[in-house]
């Protein structure tokens, strides 16, 4: 590698050989351009297609809270010191004393995405309104964006995940038809109307309360929460499950044979996937309220333990859901409605940009196999890395896809570029691994 420049900067200017080029600004690239912010040997850019950061801005519904801890930061659990942590945002805006003194149980996830967008329209090396459509490599790699070509030592694909919605669904997708990302603009329109939510997540739970709560000039006339699992089950916060999202049980998982690890992912799915005890509580509040104080029960229904199988257009603009329950095969409901809420989860994004190097990366189970260091394995040089950021919970589990290790992911990947690992952080309470155990001598 050449020189480094001492001052990168993200203008179209002359293109300059990059040690890191970043497809992607959210959460997790944000982390690793974080960590390596100011550090002349790594030279980097980060390049996002949105026009500004935003963080699912049209799911921040009044009142919704960051599921985890906010040390979970960009960077505070790997570097502490690093001036993009959430309490250098709050150090700069004057507002330190306010956030303690506000004693919140949860974080509000919109002071949380203002942080993120506080740290990426400060870091000079992320740049916005730049899609990447291509990727190729001869012995650099070559990142073409729609507005220039960079060449770098190593990339970082952070490209996140899009919106799903089931096969039936797709050709009805409009204003009466919607995925839960598109939630606020689309829910204006709904008063007066039959509403389904479909999902038992805390995306459905919050766009279930969120239409209960609205005012009455623009609440719906009934909404209906549908849900495939048993029952509206929480996020399991607990003290020993949170140790799942620890850098130590990461490791652990990653180690496990395949069928093992797909076998814990669907085991633990709550500790990730569950719903937030608070917006549970709200909206139990919000039903009694209804029932019992506004005499107005005919507002909600609430049918847990159904699968959707159907949605087919019936008469006057309206739609017809058939809906199967799970204990009962032989029971199916059928459900109109004017307006369906689709919060049924997200996908991996679509990585088409790096079509020109498939064939050269190895894979599995659809996910690109990483290393230790989430790089992934390909016939490239060692020393050239496709670094891949939540992409691979298959190989590395839940924490994978939510913001829990993101610091220490950023970390790991950026001590590889500077071929120096920093100390670890403290191992967990637990012995996962019956390898090399401190209580051996008492096995008898
Ligand atoms: C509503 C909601 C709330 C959540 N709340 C929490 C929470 O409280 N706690 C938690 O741990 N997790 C939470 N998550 C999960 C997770 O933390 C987030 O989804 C997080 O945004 C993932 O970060 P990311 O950087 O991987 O992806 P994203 O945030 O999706 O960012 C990916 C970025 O890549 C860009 N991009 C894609 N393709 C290209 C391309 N070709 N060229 C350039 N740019 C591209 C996109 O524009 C996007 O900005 C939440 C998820 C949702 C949906």
């Amino acid at each position: 590698m050449g020189p480094a420049p001492q001052h990168w900067t993200t203008s179209d200017g002359p293109t300059r050989h990059l040690r890191l080029a970043g497809i992607g600004a959210g959460p997790a690239n944000l982390s690793l351009a974080a960590l390596l912010h100011g550090d002349p040997e790594q030279p980097n850019v980060f390049f996002d297609r949105k026009a500004d950061f935003t963080w699912h801005d049209d799911q921040l519904i009044t009142g919704a809270t960051l599921q985890v801890s906010i040390f979970k930061d960009l960077v505070s659990l790997s570097d502490p010191t690093n001036r993009f942590s959430f309490l250098s945002y709050l150090h700069e805006h004057g507002r330190t004393y306010h956030f303690l003194n506000a004693q919140f149980a949860e974080a509000p996830r919109t002071e949380f995405r203002n942080y993120l967008a506080w740290a990426a329209q400060s870091n000079e090396n992320i740049a916005f309104c730049e899609s990447v459509e291509r990727v190729d490599f001869d012995g650099v790699f070559h990142v073409t964006t729609d507005r220039r070509k960079v060449t770098a030592d190593n990339i970082a694909v952070g490209v996140g995940t899009v919106p799903w919605v089931p096969d039936f669904v797709r050709p009805h997708q409009g204003d009466t038809q919607f995925h839960v990302s598109e939630h606020l603009s689309k829910s204006k329109g709904l008063g007066g109307k039959r509403v389904a939510v479909v999902g038992g997540g805390q995306s459905g739970a919050e766009a279930f309360l969120d239409l209960l709560a609205l005012p009455e000039s623009e609440r719906p006339e009934r909404v209906v929460w549908i849900s495939r699992r048993r029952n509206y089950f929480p996020i399991d916060d607990s003290t020993f499950t949170n140790d799942f999202f620890m850098p130590d049980y990461s490791d652990y998982f990653f180690r496990l044979p395949e069928n093992k690890r797909s076998e814990l992912v669907a085991a633990h799915l709550l500790a990730s996937d569950g719903i937030s005890e608070s917006t549970l509580r709200a909206i139990y509040q919000e039903l009694y309220r209804l029932q019992f104080i506004d005499h107005d029960e005919r507002r909600f229904g609430l049918l847990p333990n159904r699968t959707v199988t159907a949605c087919d257009r019936a008469g006057g603009g309206t739609w017809e859901l058939t809906l199967r329950h799970n204990d009962e095969p032989d029971q199916t409901q059928c459900l109109a409605v004017d307006a369906v809420v689709w919060a049924t989860g997200f996908l991996p994004a679509p990585k088409t940009f790096l079509e020109p190097l498939l064939d050269r990366i190895e894979t599995e189970n659809g996910e690109f196999r990483v290393n230790e260091d989430f790089a992934a394995s390909w016939d490239g040089p060692p020393d050239r890395n496709i670094f891949m950021q939540n992409a691979v919970r298959g190989q590395r589990g839940l924490p994978d896809v939510n913001l829990s290790l993101n610091a220490w992911r950023a970390r790991r990947i950026a001590d590889r570029l500077r071929g120096r690992p920093a100390a670890d952080p403290a191992m967990s309470f637990i012995e996962w691994s019956a390898k090399n155990s401190k209580d051996t001598q008492w096995t008898v």
